[in-house]
């Protein structure tokens, strides 16, 4: 099996071996046989953030196919979910706007598993999985035991876990706590309360905020759909840099720059002193856009190498388009070219966000 057949970015070529197992013991009975015999082994769900070279994967591919939802009511009027890794992420979604179940409506149309969605914790409109997510149960690589581990262990971050790089294994399956009611979390991003015809931080019926997101994300190729050549992506290819506020006042005033919330460490204020922490706490970090990065660097919707079948996508500029059979090498040019040219413009490195197998950006 060629991993082009299993990522949408339809990039990436033969895998040694692929086991497909439906069912939970026997995911954890073929994970710890691959991991006892020493061999490379990569996780897969939906393939929607994964760049896998043109020579493969020379190990075992483990998909991650088990299907189950199952709600236990929780403390107040919340409701908690335990989800199986296989799950569709929107389908999961889908499930709980129908159920009258508020917190992760703004995440409508992410494609993906459940598994993979706290590995990189993921975000769009407003909303992150961390506002919803109790805990995961990991079938730690290491150890070979499963582990329910809390949320707040996860070091969950921007489009970060210690999944995504440090602790290894296989999210078996997934806990959030949601609101039992028909109104969405309050409205967290400007562009979506703008569609909505809502104030910013005001509530809406949960179905119109799913169909206000697809929409949104639709008009930028953001939702996968065979008929529509912008989706065949791996999403957004660059994560937004985090940088020093130092550094950002270096960028063009048009530059666009949101503070981050601060981390708990920042905000410790002495015992006996004012409880207000001291204002430059809050702003030695902000977050930049790297699509109006790579817009400002002189690369436009649309823009590919010559004789490329890899391009900037035409409605988005932080995806990278699969135009028709492009290889992993053409895409990764595309992506090296991004970064060198920001890099020029603005001395600012944009860090992948899938996961790149068997190259390096
Ligand atoms: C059109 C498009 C739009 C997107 N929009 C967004 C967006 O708005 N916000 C956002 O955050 N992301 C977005 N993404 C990225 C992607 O959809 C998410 O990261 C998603 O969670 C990936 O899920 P997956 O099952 O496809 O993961 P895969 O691509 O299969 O895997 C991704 C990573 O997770 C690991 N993994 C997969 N399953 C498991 C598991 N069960 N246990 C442990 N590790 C696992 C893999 O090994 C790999 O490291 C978008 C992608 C596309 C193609």
């Amino acid at each position: 099996v060629r991993l082009s057949e299993l990522t949408t970015l339809r990039v990436g070529g033969p895998a040694r071996r692929v086991l497909s197992p439906a069912h939970s013991q026997d995911l954890v009975r073929a994970a710890t046989e691959v991991w006892a015999a020493g061999e490379p082994w990569l996780a897969v769900g939906g393939g929607s953030n994964l760049v896998v070279a043109d020579d493969g994967f020379d190990g075992t591919v483990l998909r991650v196919l088990t299907r189950g939802i199952e709600g236990v009511p929780a403390r107040d009027g919340r409701v908690r979910l335990r989800v199986q890794a296989g799950e569709s992420w929107d389908g999961l979604v889908a499930h709980t706007v129908r159920d009258g179940l508020s917190g992760i409506e703004a995440l409508s149309g992410i494609p993906g598993s459940v598994g993979a969605a706290p590995v990189q914790n993921i975000g769009a409109y407003g909303q992150e999985i961390s506002d919803s997510l109790v805990a995961v149960d990991l079938l730690d690589a290491e150890s070979g035991l499963i582990e329910h581990i809390e949320a707040a262990d996860l070091a969950l971050g921007y489009r970060t876990s210690v999944m995504k790089y440090e602790r290894r294994g296989i999210v078996l399956a997934v806990e959030l706590e949601l609101e039992a009611r028909r109104e969405s979390v309050p409205v967290a991003y400007s562009q979506l309360a703008n569609t909505l015809g809502v104030e910013l931080g005001a509530t809406a019926p949960l179905n119109m905020v799913r169909d206000a997101v697809l929409t949104l994300r639709r008009s930028k190729g953001m939702v996968l759909d065979p008929t529509d050549p912008d989706s065949v992506s791996a999403g957004s290819f660059f994560t937004n840099p985090i940088v020093s506020a130092a550094f950002a006042s270096e960028l063009p005033e048009r530059a666009p720059r949101f503070p981050l919330v601060p981390e708990a460490a920042d905000v410790a204020v002495p015992l006996g002193s004012d409880p207000a922490p001291p204002a430059e706490a809050h702003d030695h970090r902000v977050k930049l856009s790297a699509a109006w990065l790579i817009e400002n660097a002189g690369i436009a919707r649309g823009f590919r190498l010559p004789g490329s079948r890899a391009a900037v996508s035409s409605r988005h500029t932080l995806a990278l388009v699969n135009t028709g059979g492009a290889s992993a090498d053409e895409v990764l040019q595309l992506a090296r070219y991004v970064q060198t040219r920001v890099m020029a413009e603005f001395g600012v490195l944009l860090a992948p966000e899938p996961l790149i197998v068997g190259a390096v950006l």
